[in-house]
């Protein structure tokens, strides 16, 4: 994605982007050296970084609106940076909405805490449904991901949409289907103007997760839907990574585009899985999109969610027959 950065987030999170940021971050060492930022961006809609994936702050006399939760073992320092805020602003500090964007850990580590400060856990039915039973991620070297308590579930889930009245601006929350996750929504803030896009933006490829329905075509139906959705002026905020234009939205959704063909096209032709990696098709996208990573794990998943959602569809065509 173009480098351009909208606002001055002072942050550094030393972490590859492509990756959720808990695989990078476990001990207290590492998150005591992180510099939490709060950022103000529109309306009352402030971005606290370095905490996790980007949280959303929206504060104002009816309370606050949180979208994501951040790392457990950071949420002490994002609950102080939010009290901060409020006070800075005048504004109602009482915490009353967290909205998670996706079941990983670094979004919703801090609702256990929220939730015992009185803020209501609100995510898609799924994210319930995955955080509340232990999961492997197989994808990760069968990654353990322990179900959490009861007390850091969210409490009020949906299926498709919900709209929301507050601090004087209309929040829409919407899920899109099979993209970063099978539970991802995003998050409108129509007056403010402003979408928290969760993990499906991060500024450069994208991480999917495949265990979990993951899949680059739900990805680009998730942008496209957004762009639809947005103006020239709207804003957008990452799950990782600095804020992004309509510009920016429109050059990343070429990308995937362009990746989705070329690997389409491969497994058309007939390759295998190790054919289409070794063949590099992003080679000529990495210098902009890799964040100077191996582009490998991210062409494993764009590979491994469409075979995946091949014979998930050939499964459904055949028992709606
Ligand atoms: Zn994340
Ligand atoms: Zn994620």
């Amino acid at each position: 994605m173009a480098k351009r950065v909208y606002l001055i987030v002072v942050v550094f999170l030393g972490i590859g982007f492509s990756l959720p940021a808990d695989l990078h971050l476990s001990t207290q060492e590492e998150s005591s050296q992180i510099e939490v930022a709060v950022t103000p961006v529109r309306g009352g809609v402030h971005i606290v970084t370095g905490i996790g994936g980007n949280v959303a702050a929206f504060v104002g006399e009816d309370g606050v609106f949180l979208v994501d939760a951040g790392l457990s073992q950071l949420t002490e320092r994002l609950l102080a940076s939010i009290q901060k805020l409020c006070g800075r602003e005048s504004a109602n500090p009482a915490l009353r909405y967290v909205v998670n964007t996706h079941w990983h850990s670094d979004h919703t580590g801090g609702n256990e805490t929220f939730a015992a400060a009185g803020a209501l856990v609100v995510a898609h039915e799924n994210v319930l449904r995955l955080l509340s039973q232990d999961q492997v991620m197989a994808h990760l070297g069968d990654r353990l991901v322990p179900a959490v308590p009861t007390r850091a579930r969210p409490r009020l889930t949906f299926n498709d949409r919900m709209n929301l009245s507050w601090n004087q601006d209309l929040i829409h929350v919407v899920h899109v289907p099979n993209a970063h996750s099978n539970g991802d929504v995003i998050v409108h803030f129509r007056d403010a103007d402003l979408i928290h896009m969760g993990d499906i933006l991060n500024g450069n490829y994208p991480f999917i997760d495949v265990d979990f329905e993951g899949h680059i075509g739900g990805i680009i139906r998730a942008v496209e839907e957004v762009l639809a959705h947005s103006i020239e002026s709207t804003l957008f905020i990452p799950g990782h990574g600095p804020m992004a234009n309509r510009e920016d939205l429109l050059r990343y959704k070429d990308m995937l585009t362009t990746v989705r063909d070329r690997v389409q096209a491969m497994i058309d032709r007939g390759m295998t899985r190790q054919e289409v990696i070794e063949a590099k098709p992003t080679a000529d996208l990495d210098a902009v999109w890799s964040g100077g990573e191996s582009a490998d794990p991210f062409v494993e998943s764009v590979y491994d969610g469409m075979v995946r959602s091949r014979r998930t569809g050939a499964r459904q065509d055949s028992r709606s027959r």
